[in-house]
């Protein structure tokens, strides 16, 4: 028997590595008509790599004690983040002491108790909150500048450094967003949880205008709604937890598989597994494809 239009669609969009969870997603994709880009692990390869350690004069610490420190509360995180700055603390050969009492905010950061010490590894924006004019400050903003995420580290509170971290730009990511660009007649939006800095500096490669940053998970799915009532049906493309409601309430929800969280692989209508961001627009021209077959 010939295969039904959106069935074949399924089969020829797993031959170019991504897996639509159902036909009616199959055909959902094809009606998309607003892009919303994440862009750690999805316009970026998500292997970030930690590139600076600044100790504050006032903490006393040195750069391992500090990097230490760091990878212990990270240890049991999953975000590309975290993965970078326990790397970076495995390569100088430091040993990782255990860590009790974790906890994660999703777009903000991790906390554990280290060797009886409360440590808190995350946004300088969010952990920073209540510390106008602190030294951190500057040393995050200077990072930022230079197109880095800052991760702040504070013990007990106090900041004590800041670590530079760096991730490369994908190599299709400009070519695919032109390729979205021409699919839906707007160009993607960007929706991050990083910082506005290094937001605004990547977007610019890529020839993204509109940049949402500083995000809470709860922000994309406000910046998807209004999309959404607008009128407009919304296509999410993320990886991590912190995509996971908007990948919910979007139209459709595409979550980027090879350093993706389980929880954005769950929660997606499809999965890119083969890891290349170029195959988004082909599996939507395949979706409109098999729906004017089917109609
Ligand atoms: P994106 O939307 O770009 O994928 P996230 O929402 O995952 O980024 O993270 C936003 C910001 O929250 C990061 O830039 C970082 O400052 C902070 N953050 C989140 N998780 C962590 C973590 N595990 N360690 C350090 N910082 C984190
Ligand atoms: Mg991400």
């Amino acid at each position: 028997a010939t295969m039904p239009p959106l069935l074949s669609a399924i089969a020829n969009a797993g031959r170019h590595g991504v897996l639509v969870k159902s036909a009616v997603v199959m055909e959902q994709l094809g009606q998309v008509d607003a892009v919303a880009l994440d862009k750690t692990g999805t316009l970026t390869e998500g292997t970030p790599y930690v590139t600076d350690i600044r100790p504050l004069v006032s903490s006393g610490l040195s750069e391992a004690e500090l990097l230490r420190l760091a990878a212990a509360a990270e240890h049991p995180s999953e975000h590309p983040l975290a993965r970078a700055i326990v790397d970076a603390a495995r390569i100088r050969g430091l040993d990782i002491p255990p860590a009790q009492d974790f906890a994660s905010t999703p777009g903000a950061g991790v906390s554990a108790r280290v060797q009886g010490r409360t440590v808190a590894v995350g946004s300088p924006a969010r952990l920073l909150d209540h510390h106008t004019g602190h030294p951190a400050i500057a040393v995050a903003a200077g990072l930022e500048e230079d197109g880095r995420t800052a991760v702040l580290v504070a013990l007990h509170g106090t900041p004590v450094g800041v670590l530079g971290i760096a991730d490369r730009l994908r190599e299709e990511a400009a070519a695919t967003v032109t390729a979205l660009t021409e699919l839906t007649g707007t160009a993607p939006v960007l929706v991050t949880g990083d910082n506005p800095r290094a937001a605004a500096r990547l977007a610019e490669e890529v020839g993204i205008t509109d940049v949402r940053a500083g995000l809470l998970p709860q922000d994309k799915v406000t910046a998807v709604q209004e999309l959404e009532q607008a009128g407009r049906k919304v296509l999410v493309v993320g990886d991590g937890v912190n995509d996971a409601p908007a990948l919910a309430a979007a139209h459709t929800g595409i979550a980027m598989g090879r350093a993706g969280s389980d929880l954005a692989l769950e929660t997606a209508d499809a999965v890119v597994v083969r890891d290349e961001l170029a195959t988004i627009p082909t599996v939507v021209a395949l979706s409109r494809r098999a729906r004017r077959l089917v109609v």
